[in-house]
């Protein structure tokens, strides 16, 4: 099927509260153009150097979220234009995307990753780590973010059951965190679901889900 023909096939699945990133990582600018002529217009980068790339070849009504591991040092390259950082995993990195957003009197759109799977290798913080972040002295400070949700990784498993539960910890979380968050009104996303899993994360209340080889076919490396 084309790139096109899966992308429709998706939306047509997905409720209309649910967002759909389209993750083109390592994929060349002729499928994003063609995902972009679908109508796509969220795309999701895991290498902020190549995001910065294709937003430089790309129209200018894309809007880019970056769902990878950030590095302090490179938020820089992406801060006058990126739309919504997944990846948020503690309050250094944060206080450097506050920065770089002021330098180009932006307020940027984060979520903090929170780390649900059982897997080491996966990022993210603990719940008290993200309470931490809101309550910290510094967090009023940070007038050039806006914390609006979270964003989690399931344990790569056939398991489903685990995998349901790891959603659902991630829900738990979300609501705990809001209740807690200075401006609740902007707390609504939780990013959570891939191509293998988004319709059992929509099931434990998805808003945002990330999708790349269901649309552009299997990354070669
Ligand atoms: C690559 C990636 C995805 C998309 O994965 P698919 O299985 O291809 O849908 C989603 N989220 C993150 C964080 C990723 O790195």
């Amino acid at each position: 099927m084309s790139i096109q023909q899966n992308l429709n096939h998706i939306k047509e699945t997905l409720p209309e509260h649910v967002t759909l990133v389209a993750v083109s990582k390592t994929k060349p600018i002729s499928d994003l153009l063609e995902a972009y002529e679908a109508g796509q217009r969220i795309f999701g980068e895991n290498k902020i150097q190549e995001m910065a790339e294709k937003h430089e070849q790309l129209p200018k009504d894309i809007q880019w979220h970056m769902i990878g591991h950030v590095q302090r040092n490179k938020v820089k390259y992406m801060a006058g234009f990126v739309s919504l950082i997944h990846g948020v995993e503690n309050e250094k990195l944060l206080n450097e995307i506050n920065k770089q957003a002021e330098k180009h009197n932006r307020v940027i759109d984060c979520l903090l990753q929170i780390k649900i799977a059982a897997e080491d290798s996966k990022f993210g913080m603990t719940a008290v780590e993200a309470s931490q972040i809101l309550h910290s002295q510094n967090f009023p400070e940070l007038k050039h973010i806006n914390i609006v949700g979270v964003m989690g990784m399931a344990t790569f498993t056939e398991n489903e059951s685990q995998i349901k539960s790891e959603f659902n910890q991630l829900k738990t979380i979300f609501k705990s965190l809001k209740i807690e968050h200075p401006k609740p009104e902007q707390f609504n996303t939780i990013s959570m679901g891939m191509s293998g899993d988004y319709p059992l994360a929509i099931a434990c209340g998805s808003t945002m889900v990330r999708i790349g080889s269901s649309i552009f076919g299997v990354r070669n490396y």
